[in-house]
């Protein structure tokens, strides 16, 4: 049931977020935040606030174009160089990102920058204030916009507002690395919801606000805090199981994926899919499988392991270094296993459209989706759903991702162990039919339950409906979360079934 066209003379819904999506079809998407709202926004009309991608150099230009496509309307803005500098490249991704993904080590801070992503926030607003009707819903995405409720409460704008969080979010000591972290959560709680993609996410968040932020607990869902209740939930992000194949099927015969299949003959293929991103533990990977290479000389020349990686903030040292460093290791793993007539690595740094990359997935035999951190990862959860059920591939996944707590049937791997990744690879491609088969029923099973529509629809009702603590609704397919935020690696799978 449609939570939204259900209710007569429904509120719109607005959303916010630092990209909006291109409306040109069959460009390629790099970014689960896009794919997600896009189809949202397409089923239910609406308003979609964001940055344009332009730099406005000069003067600071806070003018807004308006495009209207379909039952959406979308307000862009753009950013002048000081504000990308400072809030884009810096705090939003020099600092935050890396925290909330647990890499201390690679965040930075800089006061300026914190001002910087403050002032886009309060531009962000003041333009928002004159779009924003009496009852319409307010929905902001991402760590981009955590002070973005605050700001439009000082604009007095009064709405109902919803944050829901893609990333992880972090263990308070991690959190707290950042100098302003007290001054950011204050900000965040202006919001009324706060919708999170695992329990361990929205645990960490609710262990901040009630150990350091003098928060109080009021129900398992709701907190008062800094004056206010705050409803937090957790929506993990899906994706249209059905659409997923029908598209792998459509497109089985392009010519991207016929000459995938020709260039491989009868060798086995291991996919990866992700922005070059150090977060996505793709150094590990490459580890993991020049050591699968080394234990496993039969598999030589048999199979091939390729790597799609979109580059993305290029123009931050973090990413331009990971991007040298793994330049430099396919080349060496490469140099050092290749024959005349075959190439262990095949590493691409471009992306693809979702219609390339679905008939892609379904000829591999192995998805190997291992980021050190993520806060739902999409692409595991393509993997499986492109796959043919009769014969399906099997996904090798880290433990780490959020998919990871529902996806509990594939391989579940720590990605910081190239030895037991290496492992896995061996067991995917050794796995009998029956068991593949098993594994995919299960896996999809729970992504037809947690459905992008079920995601957007439980949010967007929480985000209407504060009276009713709907959020407390597991997302699990059991009647509750799993025990163990992450499943354990070397757990018989059928000894984790019960959460399937
Ligand atoms: N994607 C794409 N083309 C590419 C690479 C990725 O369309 O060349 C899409 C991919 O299909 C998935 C999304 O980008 O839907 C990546 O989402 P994910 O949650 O895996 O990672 P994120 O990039 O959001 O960290």
């Amino acid at each position: 049931m449609n939570a939204w066209s259900g209710i007569p003379g429904a509120s719109r819904l607005v959303v916010v977020s630092n990209r909006v999506a291109p409306i040109t079809e069959g460009q390629p998407m790099a970014g689960g935040l896009a794919a997600g709202v896009m189809d949202a926004l397409r089923q239910r009309g609406g308003l979609w606030f964001g940055w344009s991608g332009e730099i406005a150099e000069g003067a600071a230009s806070a003018s807004l174009r308006e495009q209207a496509a379909g039952p959406v309307t979308l307000f862009t803005t753009d950013l002048s160089r000081a504000d990308y500098d400072a809030f884009y490249r810096g705090f939003a991704n020099g600092t935050l990102w890396p925290v909330l993904h647990g890499q201390t080590g690679l965040s930075r801070f800089d006061r300026a920058e914190f001002a910087g992503y403050r002032r886009v926030n309060a531009q962000f607003a003041r333009s928002l204030a004159g779009l924003v009707r009496g009852n319409d819903l307010i929905w902001a995405h991402d760590y981009h916009l955590f002070c973005l409720a605050d700001a439009l409460r000082r604009e007095g704008v009064g709405n109902r507002m919803g944050l829901f969080l893609h990333t992880p979010f972090p263990a308070p000591q991690v959190l707290m690395t950042v100098p302003v972290h007290a001054e950011l959560i204050r900000a965040l709680c202006q919001f009324d919801v706060i919708g999170f993609q695992t329990e361990a996410d929205r645990t960490a968040f609710r262990d901040y606000v009630l150990r350091h932020g003098g928060g109080q607990p009021l129900t398992e869902d709701r907190l008062l805090a800094f004056g206010r209740l705050i409803d937090t939930g957790v929506y993990p992000i899906g994706v249209h199981v059905d659409e997923v194949r029908a598209q792998a099927i459509a497109s089985a015969n392009r010519p991207e994926a016929v000459a995938l299949r020709r260039s491989l003959g009868d060798g086995a293929l291991v996919m990866s899919v992700d922005r070059l991103d150090y977060s996505k533990g793709l150094r590990e990977r490459f580890g993991a499988y020049e050591r699968f290479l080394e234990q496993r000389p039969e598999r030589r020349g048999r199979a091939t392991f390729l790597q799609i990686a979109p580059p993305s903030r290029s123009d931050i040292e973090t990413y331009q270094a990971i991007r040298r460093e793994l330049e430099a290791e396919a080349g060496r793993i490469n140099g050092r296993f290749a024959e005349l007539d075959w190439m262990p690595i095949r590493y691409l740094n471009k992306g693809f459209p979702r219609s390339v990359l679905m008939p892609l997935y379904a000829e591999a035999q192995v998805g190997l989706v291992t980021p050190l951190r993520d806060g739902m990862n999409l692409v595991a959860k393509e993997y499986v759903a492109a796959q043919n059920p009769e014969n399906p591939g099997v996904l090798v996944l880290s433990q780490f991702a959020g998919a990871a707590c529902e996806l509990d049937a594939a391989l579940i791997v720590n990605p910081f162990d190239p030895a037991e990744t290496a492992e896995a690879l061996e067991t995917a491609l050794a796995m009998p039919l029956a068991e593949r088969r098993e594994r995919h029923t299960a896996m999809l099973q729970v992504m037809r339950r947690n459905s992008l529509d079920r995601w957007r629809d439980r949010f967007v009702a929480d985000l209407a409906a504060p009276a009713q603590t709907a959020s407390a609704t597991p997302s699990w397919p059991g009647s509750a979360p799993p025990s163990r935020p992450f499943s354990v690696t070397r757990m018989p799978w059928t000894e984790a079934k019960p959460n399937v």
